[in-house]
């Protein structure tokens, strides 16, 4: 038997045991070898990393950097991601929260229902009105794909507890 390291089109990487490598090469060529992971036929033996290649060959030492390189800069040390709230970024902040309160002002709170009422004023089916409430990432891709406009409603950090 013959195990042998093996890669899919899709880079997918398994195993596989052999009788021999003759036995591969003919099942690979009929297609019966597929990657476990998605099916595929098109999976090539993967290459091997030569791993004692760099260790046995007898390499000159590389050369000590002569004594003008800058010592290497320290590891970077792990970090945070943090801003600093510019006067124009707290203006839009503002601007937003005004546009969120109008718009839940003049609207009507649908909740959940709102991806079906969109899409009744979209056809026609009730008149059309301001209306704004909650649709799922799928539900919004469906009404998006209906051609239905709508917008996000804008979300400020303050508002998420
Ligand atoms: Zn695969």
């Amino acid at each position: 038997m013959i195990r042998y390291s093996l890669v899919c089109d899709k880079g997918h990487a398994f195993d596989s045991w052999f009788a021999d490598s003759a036995a591969y090469d003919k099942q690979a060529k009929r297609k019966l070898v597929t990657c476990p992971h998605c099916g595929s036929a098109k999976v090539d033996k993967a290459i091997m990393a030569p791993r004692l290649a760099s260790a046995k060959k007898d390499q000159a030492p590389i050369e000590a950097p002569p004594a003008e390189t800058p010592a290497a800069a320290p590891a970077a040390a792990p970090t945070t991601p943090v801003a600093m709230i510019s006067p124009q970024e707290r203006e839009l902040r503002a601007k937003l929260k005004e546009l969120r309160e109008h718009l839940t002002k003049n609207a009507d709170n649908v909740g959940a229902k709102f991806p079906e009422q969109a899409r009744k004023m979209h056809y026609g089916e009730i008149e059309h009105r301001s209306i704004y409430g909650e649709a799922t990432p799928d539900e919004a891709k469906r009404l998006a794909e209906e051609g239905i406009e709508f917008h996000p409603l804008p979300v400020l950090p303050e508002d998420r507890n």
